[in-house]
């Protein structure tokens, strides 16, 4: 079976109804990131991250998958697929997706702020303060923050060089290290980028361009790979 490998942002989420987050001029939901999305952010004022990521868990649970995350999903009828995604809502798998790879971590589980390997997960939309891990540290939310180390990027690494198939959606390929993982797809392999707006930092030739949104792009492409 040949290996298909995924690498989504924001941009496959966006149809569901998750804003982007450089659509709007590097805002996230009218929230500056150094305000919601750093270590000190929560050194600083904890009450409002642990707020902002509420909002964004209640939004994930609202949402539901949209066609571009089943047609990933059927892409494992035909081949050995793994998504590598920087989104930290948990759409691909609530499409199907069996094999996905979460680099920014996943929005429905809380971590133990005194140890990153202590992660639980969290029953509902809201994380309170006051809750703690079995460490007794303040639980917070499972996510990488700008700034932090993405515990997941050498397995990332590995699995994009083993890549037959490239497919990119909705990245805006603007955030490191996600946005060198590209450069680990070896040179001879097909690659293809599905946004309507298609990033303008170098991408070389070697890039199929599908200037769709994800909801068009990704099932047709899935489409002509299942005949191929
Ligand atoms: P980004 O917001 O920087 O870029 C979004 C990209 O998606 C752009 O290139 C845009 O043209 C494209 N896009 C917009 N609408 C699209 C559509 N309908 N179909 C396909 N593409 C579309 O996103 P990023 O590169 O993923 O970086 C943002 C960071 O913020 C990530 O690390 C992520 O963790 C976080 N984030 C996550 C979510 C989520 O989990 N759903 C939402 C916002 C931000």
């Amino acid at each position: 079976m040949k290996k298909v490998v995924v690498l989504t942002g924001a941009g496959i989420s966006a149809e569901s109804g998750l804003k982007t987050f450089r659509d709007s001029d590097g805002l996230w939901e009218g929230y500056d990131i150094q305000e919601v999305a750093t270590p000190q952010a929560w050194d600083w004022n904890p009450k409002l991250v642990q707020e902002f990521y509420n909002m964004r868990r209640k939004a994930c649970i609202e949402a539901s998958p949209n066609t571009a995350h089943y047609a990933l999903a059927k892409l494992e009828d035909k081949y050995d697929v793994t998504v590598i995604t920087q989104n930290i809502d948990d759409l691909h798998e609530r499409g199907g997706s069996t094999n996905v790879v979460h680099l920014h971590g996943i929005i429905t589980r809380s971590q133990s702020s005194e140890d990153a390997e202590l992660t639980y997960p969290i029953d509902g939309w809201e994380l309170k303060m006051g809750e703690q891990c079995e460490l007794g540290s303040q639980l917070r939310p499972h996510v990488v923050w700008f700034g932090e180390d993405v515990p997941m990027i050498s397995t990332a690494m590995d699995i994009c060089r083993q890549a037959d198939i490239f497919i990119l959606v909705g990245s805006s390929l603007a955030v490191y290290p996600a946005a060198g993982l590209i450069n680990f797809v070896r040179r001879e392999v097909p690659k293809y980028i599905i946004d309507p707006k298609i990033p303008s930092i170098s991408l070389g030739d070697s890039f199929i361009k599908i200037e769709e949104k994800a909801t068009i792009g990704v099932p047709e492409l899935v489409e002509e790979l299942l005949v191929i």
